[in-house]
């Protein structure tokens, strides 16, 4: 193709100030990246607690999907809850990192037993999972309960089993849970805020 001087020069300048442009900052693939959606805006937030550690930061969840029958959310983005009074916004590590924790491939989603005598795991439902934990609590109740000791003194316990609690349970829930196991006469009752 030919080409004149004066065109050569005009082409040249022209390429010139494109590329002083971009060097500048005024990339068009930066302008068009920052025309992108919010990746938050179109998600449903859900308050929780972070299950690891008794300190109990207030969280929130990001998840897509529109709460439809068979739709299944998916969880993409968690942070801290600015609003909650514990941590006000901010995670240690372990919290900070809850996403990977929440789509762990080992995470343990479904009650599993391993029955006496046996090396493997099998997942159970939530009823049958349920049925049995109060079925062997009562039965080692009705074995072991302690009303009166060999001097006739009322003690009322059950020293042969023991529960342990979430610390980050609420007010509400830890009050009947408490309530709950010293009824039964429980005594060894803790939970992971002292781990
Ligand atoms: S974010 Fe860290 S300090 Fe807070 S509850 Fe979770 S593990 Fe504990």
């Amino acid at each position: 193709m030919d080409i004149s001087r004066r065109q050569f020069f005009r082409v040249s300048s022209a390429g010139l100030i494109g590329s002083s442009i971009v060097a500048l900052g005024f990339s068009p693939t930066a302008a068009l990246a920052e025309a992108r959606n919010f990746k938050l805006a179109r998600t449903t937030e859900t308050r929780n607690t972070c299950p690891y550690c008794s300190v109990g930061c207030g969280v929130i969840m990001y998840s897509l999907g529109d709460k439809a029958k068979n739709v299944v959310s998916d969880i993409l983005h968690i942070e801290g809850d600015a609003d909650h009074p514990v941590n006000r916004g901010t995670l240690c590590p372990k919290g900070a990192g809850l996403l990977d924790f929440v789509h762990s491939p080992n995470r343990l989603k479904y009650p599993e037993v391993r029955e006496a005598g046996s090396t493997e795991w099998k997942r159970i439902g939530w009823n049958e999972a349920l049925d049995r934990i109060a079925k062997l609590l009562k039965a080692d109740r009705d074995a072991n309960f302690v009303e009166k000791t060999a001097d006739g003194l009322t003690v009322n316990r059950w020293l042969t089993t023991g529960m342990l609690a979430a610390s980050a349970s609420s007010n509400e829930a830890g009050y009947i849970t408490h309530k709950v196991a010293r009824s039964w006469g429980l005594l060894a009752f803790d939970n992971q805020a002292r781990v």
